[in-house]
């Protein structure tokens, strides 16, 4: 280890929950370096003198402390980050039967465009498109189903709920939580009318159920301009804002990022 390299290497928060983003800076004469979290690469952005990357906890962590490990040219340093046990109950919901039992062929237009939606939130930009923090897409922001919930819909189970849904009526404004480029702006089977916007450093924001979408693939967002208006195109119970963060194409609690 050459501490001569690397001054400083800090980690905020340290003790972090499943699904939580954290942020690592680290003030080094390094011209480029990066980190490994788990299997992950934290990509960074040099900010005057200061190197900033984001990190997610992914959804199947087990609790304990792990190790961020610092490479670059010249030097190794790592440092721990506590992961927290993180309890995630049951959500019973009741949806339109379309929306959990499919025909092949509606299982297999989901099936695509599960894959699309992969292949773009996969996709690495290595440099950073927004400077301040993220803020909340509508003016208010009330949950009504958190992150992380296991889902149990006309009595299936379906997974974990990816986002958070947020409360909400239709037509209100939905604004983008940050600087970026929108990769996509689509209707697809089950979120419905969606935009997803690329943030730099394979950070992404996910907005769906839109009852109309006000943006275009490529368009260049300023954070708080309006992408869209709230609905409930796709499998919903009810018209609200599923919003959806991801980081290294895992998904994580938005709100740990935009709180
Ligand atoms: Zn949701």
């Amino acid at each position: 280890m050459t501490l001569f390299f690397i001054i400083s290497l800090c980690i905020s928060p340290s003790e972090v929950n499943i699904g939580d983003v954290f942020r690592v800076s680290v003030v080094s004469k390094e011209n480029d370096i990066k980190a490994v979290f788990i299997e992950d690469t934290i990509r960074f952005v040099k900010r005057d003198t200061i190197f900033v990357g984001f990190g997610v906890v992914p959804y199947k962590t087990e609790p304990g402390n792990y190790w961020i490990k610092l490479l670059s040219q010249n030097v190794v340093d790592s440092t721990l980050i506590t992961v927290l046990p993180t309890e995630f109950p049951a959500e019973t919901l009741i949806v339109a039967d379309t929306m959990v039992k499919y025909t092949p062929k509606t299982a297999k237009r989901i099936k695509n465009e599960r894959e699309n939606t992969v292949n773009v939130l996969s996709e690495v930009t290595p440099y950073i498109l927004f400077d301040g923090e993220f803020t909340p897409p509508l003016s208010g922001i009330m949950v009504t189903s958190p992150y992380g919930v296991k889902r149990i819909m006309n009595g299936i189970e379906r997974g974990f709920h990816m986002g958070v849904d947020l409360k909400a009526k239709k037509g209100d404004e939905i604004k983008a939580c940050n600087d970026g480029i929108v990769v996509f702006a689509q209707y697809h089977y089950l979120p419905g009318r969606c935009v997803i916007i690329d943030h730099g450093l394979r950070i992404y924001t996910y907005y769906i159920h839109l009852d109309s979408i006000l943006v275009r693939e490529g368009d260049t967002l300023k954070r708080g301009e309006v992408i869209g208006y709230v609905g409930s195109s796709g499998r919903v119970t009810a018209p609200h804002l599923h919003l959806g963060l991801y980081i290294n194409s895992h998904p994580a609690n938005p709100l740990s990022l935009i709180e």
